[in-house]
């Protein structure tokens, strides 16, 4: 039975502190009186841009009238992702509801504190009566860690291009689109390679850490790969208060910026040398895009007989059900490790297959990680360490259902990323390992 859904409205906006916010949603930390209900918990609200009135691209499942429906990204967790990553890495995630008024008081309340970039390009959507109550992962703990690892895999070679395969099985999908936003001036951890992070190779963590870490301070916590904070609040780099808070939890006031940033690397690649969550995320985007977009593509290109740039006018833009996510799980669960993806049969349903599955594969490749050190610290495996923290170490978050009407410009987008990275060259490309293997650079 659905439990009822907690009355927010019953707590005052200024109980709700801003924390930070992705692409689609704001996250607020409850810092009001104690309440069993909301201790310990976040708030996830969504985001819309222009003038209120239109949410961002998710895909929400459509209805005539009637209630709001609950945000899919509830059902989806508990329907479709938890049977793919185990329970443990997955927070606790509750629909709750909003009215109008609580919603304008509070995205009144914490405008002031969303960074200037953000508030530039959106804002809390209004129109929503339905927002997501989450477990508070970083507002209970000295300090924490959130890291956007991306693309932990080479594509299988299959389908690729004779002018994207050798590119593509050298230079990583990360890799080359941090060139790209480099050119156009965006932030990017530009020497960060998400297959050192991803290669259980302590050294290359550590290099891939080391990297974040310099991306993260020399661009003023702008990359969003990467964001820390003490005791809930986020510590902005070039603020020596805030980076005096990160000093003090690693009870070294006097640390200079090289002290830090070495004991942030060992911590931090210590902690995930011990859990299998970056494997379990690598091997679900390595399996779930099977085609490369170039595969797909071109598999719905022999289907419809159109050519790249129509392939994405069919039914392709049908969103997903989770009643088709449950069934094409079915599938993938029973059938995928034994299936030919080198020759996938040319019928709408196969394609559609490999569209749920790249849709999934997408979803895991945009996702963050949790790390809290205090709980992996040895004084912490003596003491009575909450059982909810306990059970959940490094949790996953993010875990957002994509929709297909991304589909052109993630194809676009491909293409011009292998395009720009054509232009370097060769012998100044980057050399991604895909693998445990050694590197001899840091
Ligand atoms: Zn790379």
């Amino acid at each position: 039975m659905a439990q009822p859904s907690p009355q927010i409205s019953q707590t005052l906006p200024e109980h709700w502190q801003y924390i930070s916010e992705g692409g689609a949603t704001v996250v607020l930390s409850y810092s009001g009186p104690p309440n069993p209900i909301f201790d310990k918990t976040v708030l996830r609200l969504r985001k819309s841009v222009g003038d209120g009135s239109n949410s961002t691209a998710h895909p929400m499942p459509s209805r005539a009238c009637g209630e709001e429906p609950d945000d899919p990204m509830v059902e989806f967790q508990e329907t479709i992702i938890h049977r793919l990553i185990p329970q443990a890495y997955l927070p606790r995630l509750q629909t709750v509801s909003v009215d109008a008024d609580w919603l304008s008081r509070i995205s009144t309340a914490v405008e002031a504190a969303r960074p200037y970039r953000r508030r530039e390009k959106d804002h809390i959507d209004l129109t929503k009566r339905k927002a997501i109550l989450g477990t508070d992962l970083v507002g209970s703990e000295p300090w924490a860690v959130e890291i956007k690892p991306k693309w932990g895999f080479l594509p299988s070679p299959s389908h690729l291009s004779p002018e994207s395969l050798l590119i593509k099985r050298t230079t990583c999908r990360y890799c080359m689109h941090s060139h790209l936003k480099s050119l156009r001036g965006e932030a990017t951890a530009e020497a960060y390679c998400p297959l050192d992070l991803f290669s259980g190779d302590p050294d290359r963590i550590g290099k891939a850490i080391g990297c974040l870490w310099d991306a993260w301070v020399d661009q003023k916590g702008r990359v969003n790969n990467l964001k820390v904070f003490v005791e809930g609040e986020i510590v902005e780099p070039h603020d020596n208060t805030s980076m005096d808070n990160l000093r003090k939890v690693f009870d070294h006031n006097q640390l200079d910026v090289q002290n830090v940033r070495s004991t942030f690397i060992q911590t931090i690649t210590s902690i995930l040398q011990s859990t299998p969550v970056l494997a379990t995320l690598s091997t679900l985007q390595r399996s779930l895009d099977a085609l490369d977009i170039e595969g797909l593509s071109s598999l719905y290109s022999r289907l419809n007989a159109t050519d790249r740039t129509d392939w994405w006018s069919s039914n392709l833009l049908l969103e997903p059900t989770i009643s088709e996510y449950s069934s094409f799980l079915d599938l993938f669960l029973e059938s995928h490790s034994s299936m030919d993806h080198a020759n996938p049969p040319v019928t709408a349903d196969i394609a559609r297959y490999y569209t749920l599955a790249y849709l999934l594969s997408a979803t895991f490749k945009d996702c963050s990680i949790i790390l809290r050190p205090a709980l992996f610290s040895p004084a912490s495996m003596k003491s009575t360490v909450d059982e909810d923290l306990r059970s959940s170490p490094v949790p996953i978050i993010d875990l957002d259902m994509k929709s297909t009407r991304k589909f052109p410009a993630w194809d676009r987008l491909d293409r011009a990323i292998v395009d720009m990275y054509r232009a370097v060259e060769p012998e100044k490309r980057r050399i991604c390992l895909d693998g445990a293997q050694p590197t001899s650079t840091c």
